[in-house]
């Protein structure tokens, strides 16, 4: 048999890309046979390099809100096409998308457009302290957002000046906010937050609505920016920003990744209170102000909101968690679901080195159904009942698979590696 596509892909990458591949996308920390190179994709599947079809539960880690090559997005952006993309300024479209966001966005008086979630996060960081004229910001202990040299989970390739000027405090832990909050004195330039806790590995966690309350209270007093970071969660919580769910408006908001259904687009979003900090930052990129992205954002948006995509995404998320555990528990498995069902996280109970969530990935893998051992995923609009009862159907096999094998199953040294890189930078 000829050697599979992927794997000579991978070979030939190793040679050419730094360990074939970088960042979170990199098969070396998921289970081994993940494939690393897609061919495509279509509404919620993908296609491995070699023709494998998956249901995917993990959405490009959030672009892909409404499908993969939703005609109505691509036609939009292909209209944009046809008329220009990067030119000398930005095209109309920008204002109109701007004006979009701050209608849709309570908190939001205005917007600058941006590429990644990073750039977004950046900027955020800049605004609030020049708005401020105060460096210390701060960020919740686990949280991710982004990959410059001030947020990047690795040291590697940065100083400890990088993350200078930063306190920890606990998500939805009011006294460890409060203590960080005290510990900045009067240096206090922003609060940086998850729409909800959705770290890696441990359990997603939803807002307390009396932590917000007392975030917003606390930048409020100290005359700080509060910055909630959406790049993950936006507008799969609601259609505002997440915060609105807990009566709470932050000063900045961040986005990214589903802003554009799969286009490359980020921005930040902010109120009145950080208008001047925002517009005297020098900020820019060659690619920023491109008008394809900003043409599928906007019909993103409409799609946003005149369907009901949400509600499609939030009923089948709820068919998946009942019938993952109903499936789980004939089999002897106990799961952890958590968070919002259309962004679960599905780790094993009683799995610390999460040898059981590899072992049954790599089962679900088989049966074709694309799902992460310890990330959150995600749901896509374009996702229907069968493909929720197909995913059952493989969930059901797949448990039945490692419950069989259940004595031989080991933990990925792939992963305890990566564990142990992470933990040793706190
Ligand atoms: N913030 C959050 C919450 C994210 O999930 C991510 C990306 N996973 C980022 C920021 C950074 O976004 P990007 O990878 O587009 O730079």
């Amino acid at each position: 048999m000829d050697k599979p596509i992927d794997a000579g892909l991978k070979e030939r990458a190793a040679k050419v890309i730094p360990n074939g591949m970088y960042g979170h996308e990199s098969t070396r920390i998921l289970p081994d046979g993940y494939p690393q190179f897609f061919e495509k994709g279509e509404g919620a599947y993908i296609w491995d390099a070699d023709g494998n079809r998956y249901l995917d539960f993990m959405c490009a880690y959030g672009p892909n809100l409404l499908g993969y090559r939703d005609g109505r997005v691509d036609a939009a952006a292909a209209r944009q096409a046809a008329l220009g993309d990067t030119l000398t300024g930005p095209a109309p479209v920008m204002v109109e998308l701007a004006e979009t966001l701050v209608s849709m966005v309570d908190h939001a008086d205005w917007a600058m457009f941006c590429k990644n979630g990073t750039d977004a996060t950046s900027m955020a960081l800049m605004a609030a302290r020049a708005q401020t004229g105060r460096r210390t910001i701060l960020v919740a202990e686990g949280a991710y957002h982004g990959a410059a040299a001030w947020c990047t989970p690795l040291p590697s390739g940065t100083v400890a000046e990088d993350r200078a000027w930063q306190q920890r405090y606990r998500y939805n832990d009011i006294e460890s906010l409060e203590a960080a909050v005290a510990a900045a004195g009067d240096d206090l330039a922003a609060i940086f937050a998850s729409p909800f806790k959705h770290d890696v590995f441990v359990d997603q966690e939803l807002p307390d609505p009396a932590y917000a309350r007392r975030a917003r209270e606390l930048c409020d007093e100290k005359g700080a920016m509060l910055v909630i970071d959406e790049v993950r969660a936006g507008f799969r919580t609601t259609r505002d920003c997440s915060w609105s769910l807990v009566g709470v408006k932050p000063d900045l908001s961040c986005w990214g990744k589903s802003l554009g259904n799969g286009q490359p687009l980020s921005a930040l979003l902010g109120a009145d209170s950080c208008r001047q900090g925002a517009g005297s930052i020098y900020v820019t990129g060659s690619f920023w102000f491109a008008a394809v992205p900003m043409a599928a954002a906007l019909e993103t948006m409409r799609i946003i909101r005149e369907t009901d995509y949400l509600e499609h995404m939030v009923a089948l998320g709820d068919r998946l968690r009942a019938g993952l555990d109903a499936a789980a528990g004939e089999h002897g498995f106990r799961l952890r679901q958590s968070g919002p069902v259309q962004m679960p996280l599905i780790m094993f109970a009683d799995d610390p080195d999460v040898r059981f969530g590899y072992a049954w990935g790599q089962e679900m893998l088989a049966r074709g159904v694309y799902v992460h051992p310890w990330h959150n995923m995600f749901l896509c609009a374009a996702m229907t009942v069968a493909d929720i009862d197909f995913a059952l159907a493989a969930a059901s096999e797949a448990f039945a698979a490692i419950a069989a094998r259940r004595a031989e199953i080991q933990p990925s040294p792939a992963l305890l590696a990566m564990a142990a890189a992470q933990a040793g930078q706190h």
